[in-house]
């Protein structure tokens, strides 16, 4: 196959993946862009393939066993893709995400392992032989890092582990798999090939990796995964330039900015700095929220639902407890209820609410959540004072107004949803348990709050049960 057809394969490529991506900005034209994307990434892999096997030299050698090999690898991965895509519940998507984000790191650093080893890569120069070198780095962390987050998100990994004097030992890590890289890649020039040196440096990466990951806590972990996704893409852009493919250096780099961009804005949500929480600290900051004027009212689940059934409009605001308590379905049969009785309902969605980021927004979908009633923050947030009634379920950070006033406090600056501002608030939780960020909420012991606390499952139904015995 000539070279020129391969090149405008990895061009449509390119275009696919881009229009795919940008096709994923809204729930509406997500699906397709998906596919889109999905179609990009079959050429891409069919030009690799033939580029591959008709214009690399290297591969002509023993090429009846390396196409076959290529072909047991697509068959392998193709049918655990489909099966665990096909299989995995909407709540366990962050696990997957995390699993092929490591997968990418993996095959980044593969791939850098392969060139450096056969040295191939010093072959090429020192510029080859600084991005293979850096790619297998940065794709070795990525790989390890996504597996322990893996393992935290899927609860196979529970709590936090910390070492004595673990930022020393990861900055040794760091700029130990640093100088051992220098050393392939001087050495390397010099027709030197250190097998010895090159197995420790990707031991030191993957090792590096994990301990950057088993400090960071289970909610954390979103913005993790979303960095390694940027660290992913970069490695494979950098092995990409060292294997000369185009498609690479595109998706990789699309990957890199998407990922990049992601985390800033995950962070910019919760107010706190990227190094805040790689370092694992929430907030730096210990105040607690500290003794709150007022107290915590409780409402029986069918007053709130009664008082909903008779409003105009109503704010639902979902939270990471809905999505444990998998009220989804419930809470959708319930709107109905509202809607058919003429009641405008709306939902607010914050952009960390949850554990992943639009969780709720999967979540919702799920259960057939019509997209037109689900609101962001900043095209919602005004609305709240013309409520009548706003709901709270399984939510707490969020809708802390300390975040607002409270400058001590580690949520300071975060925005919030302003469910304080409407004229009744409920807040569904089982009890009196902070929530992530380990501060008191402000919210529940405002004037106009009423507390009714229970699973979010249960008070669903209960509430389905109020609503339905009225009409
Ligand atoms: P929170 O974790 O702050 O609060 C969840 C609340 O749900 C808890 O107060 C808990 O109270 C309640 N809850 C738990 N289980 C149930 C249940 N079965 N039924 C009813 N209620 C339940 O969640 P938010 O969604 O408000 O906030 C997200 C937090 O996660 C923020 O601090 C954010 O910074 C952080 N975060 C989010 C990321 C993302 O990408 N989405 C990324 C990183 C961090 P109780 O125990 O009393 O029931």
């Amino acid at each position: 196959m000539s070279q020129f057809i391969i090149e405008a394969v990895y061009f449509l490529t390119a275009l696919l993946f881009i229009y795919g991506l940008k096709r994923m900005a809204s729930p509406v034209t997500a699906r397709s862009g998906i596919l889109i994307a999905g179609i990009g990434m079959v050429l891409a892999v069919l030009a690799a393939f033939l580029y591959g096997f008709d214009v690399r030299e290297a591969a002509q050698e023993h090429l009846t066993m390396n196409v076959a090999l290529v072909l047991i690898a697509l068959g392998l991965g193709l049918g655990w893709a489909w099966y665990s895509g096909k299989k995995v519940a909407m709540t366990d998507m962050p696990q997957m995400v995390a699993l092929y984000n490591g997968m990418g790191g993996g095959a980044a650093a593969a791939i850098a392992a392969t060139e450096l080893f056969s040295g191939n890569a010093q072959s090429h120069g020192v510029v080859v032989s600084i991005l293979a070198v850096l790619g297998g780095l940065i794709g070795a962390v990525a790989l390890s890092g996504s597996l322990i987050a893996w393992a935290k998100l899927d609860g196979r990994m529970n709590g936090v582990i910390r070492l004595p004097a673990q930022q020393l030992i990861n900055a040794v890590l760091f700029l130990g798999s640093l100088a051992l890289g220098a050393y392939i890649v001087v050495t390397g020039l010099n027709g030197v090939i250190s097998f010895p040196m090159i197995a420790l440096f990707f031991i030191l990466a993957l090792v590096l990796g994990v301990l950057l990951t088993t400090p960071i806590g289970g909610a954390d972990m979103p913005v993790v995964i979303s960095l390694y996704n940027a660290f992913t893409g970069l490695a494979v852009a950098f092995e990409g330039f060292v294997l000369q493919n185009p498609a690479m250096i595109i998706a990789g780099t699309v990957v890199g900015s998407a990922g990049t961009l992601l985390t800033l804005m995950m962070a910019k949500a919760m107010n706190r700095p990227v190094s805040n929480v790689i370092f694992s600290q929430f907030g730096g900051s210990d105040d607690d929220g500290g003794e709150i004027e007022g107290s915590m009212k409780s409402a029986d689940a069918s007053d709130a639902a009664i008082a909903m059934y008779y409003a105009s409009k109503v704010i639902i605001v979902p939270g990471y407890g809905l999505a444990v308590a998998q009220a989804q379905h419930k809470l959708y049969e319930f709107v109905k209820l509202l809607q058919k009785q003429g009641v405008d309902v709306a939902f607010a969605i914050h952009p960390v609410a949850g554990r992943m980021p639009g969780h709720m927004n999967v979540l919702l979908a799920e259960a057939g959540v019509p997209y037109d009633i689900i609101h962001d923050l900043e095209d919602i947030n005004e609305d709240f004072p013309q409520a009548d009634v706003a709901i709270v379920l399984g939510a707490n950070d969020v809708v802390n107004p300390a975040a607002r006033h409270r400058k001590s406090s580690p949520i300071y600056g975060m925005p919030i949803l302003n469910v304080d501002m409407a004229r009744q608030a409920y807040v569904v939780k089982r009890g009196q348990g902070k929530g992530y960020s380990g501060v008191e909420n402000e919210l529940f012991f405002a004037e106009n709050t009423s507390m009714v606390y229970g699973d979010a499952q249960k008070v669903m139904v209960q509430m389905i049960e109020a609503v339905k015995s009225l009409g």
